[in-house]
């Protein structure tokens, strides 16, 4: 599979390691637990976004933009990544934050990404949940081309088929990466949302024929939908790279059985995933996606869903910016005692 003939940008820090979790696996007793560690893409702390932003930033230039709109919920990693980008490059960078939660907690609607997001430039303002976010940005660049700007709108997620080239290539790298360490991969596992990860994924293990199972892990949407979300996204980057028949619908398998009460909102699960890492792994999980990506990964070994002796790669998707939006969701007794004990 060749993709140099994509215009690209160079600024993620690649390829991303690929490390076995020995303390994780011998604690869940399982399958060999390895690490795809794209939550050191390198760019403003990293994450996923990073590898599509290459590709779509290049096509922004193309394009003669000077400015970009994008838009997420409010602890968007992609925004975080998009904003810290676009600035460099000299570009304005307006992010529209979907109020996907309605939490009120202070750290949630302030700090984590958000804080970032202005720190790094951006111009930001909320919607309300459930409001069509692409007919809001379609209106900021009608707005923005009256007053002579060059407006570049990079969809939620940064989730189509020039984004997802990010993780056509990730595969790729991904199994020549296994190969070189001789290590068969049989499940790669990943928190899947706007679907252009794993659509890429996909795309990029049939490619290189690998024989690995991939599983994405819902954090939003239902399983017929998010399976067909990513199905049809699939098929558009498989036409676009000109390869229109190699995914098939049954090479897209997603579990959305942790996505718990909605998008953004906590789960017993994600809290164990994320404290389980921090202390077997010393590696930081995010409370939206990898964090439940990973209890959905620990409730499916300890069911036996996987072979003892398999290898299962689950890829880091980054996000560990957002624990600073939740703090209050982890509860640390003993500590708030001493505090407030020295306090009186
Ligand atoms: C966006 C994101 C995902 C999901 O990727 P999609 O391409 O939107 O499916 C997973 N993990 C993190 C940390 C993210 O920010």
């Amino acid at each position: 599979m060749d993709l140099s003939r994509f215009p690209r940008l160079s600024f993620a820090h690649l390829p991303t390691p690929l490390e076995p979790m020995e303390n994780l696996t011998k604690k869940l007793g399982g399958p060999n637990l390895w690490i795809k560690r794209d939550d050191c893409t390198g760019l403003a702390s990293g994450g996923n976004k990073t590898r599509k932003l290459e590709y779509l930033m290049a096509d922004a230039v193309d394009k003669g933009a000077d400015t970009i709109i994008t838009q997420g919920a409010t602890q968007s990693n992609h925004a975080r990544q998009t904003v810290a980008i676009a600035s460099r490059m000299g570009m304005e960078c307006h992010i529209l934050l979907e109020d996907r939660t309605g939490s009120k907690e202070k750290n949630y609607n302030y700090n984590g990404n958000v804080f970032l997001d202005l720190l790094f430039g951006g111009k930001l303002s909320k919607r309300p949940a459930g409001a069509d976010m692409d007919a809001e940005m379609a209106d900021l660049a009608e707005q923005l081309r009256r007053e002579g700007r060059t407006p570049y709108i990079i969809p939620g997620g940064g989730s189509n088929e020039i984004g997802a080239l990010g993780y056509v290539n990730a595969a790729l790298e991904l199994v020549e990466q296994a190969a070189a360490m001789n290590l068969r991969m049989d499940h790669v596992v990943h928190a899947t949302g706007s679907t252009g990860t794993q659509a890429g994924l996909v795309t990029g293990l049939q490619g290189a024929g690998s024989a690995a199972h991939l599983l994405g892990i819902g954090v939003r949407a239902p399983r017929p939908k998010q399976e067909e979300n990513v199905f049809k996204l699939a098929q558009k980057v498989c036409a676009h790279i000109g390869q229109p028949d190699l995914v098939k619908r049954e090479h897209v398998v997603a579990n959305c059985d942790y996505v718990g009460d909605g998008y953004g909102l906590p789960t017993d699960g994600m809290v164990e995933a994320v404290t389980m890492m921090a202390r077997l792994e010393a590696i930081l999980l995010d409370p939206v996606y990898s964090g439940k990506g990973m209890a959905g990964l620990i409730d499916l070994i300890r069911k036996g869903q996987f072979e003892k002796g398999e290898n299962v790669v689950f890829i880091h998707t980054g996000g560990s910016v957002a624990l600073f939006g939740y703090p209050h969701v982890f509860s640390f007794p003993d500590y708030r005692a001493s505090v407030s004990q020295s306090a009186a």
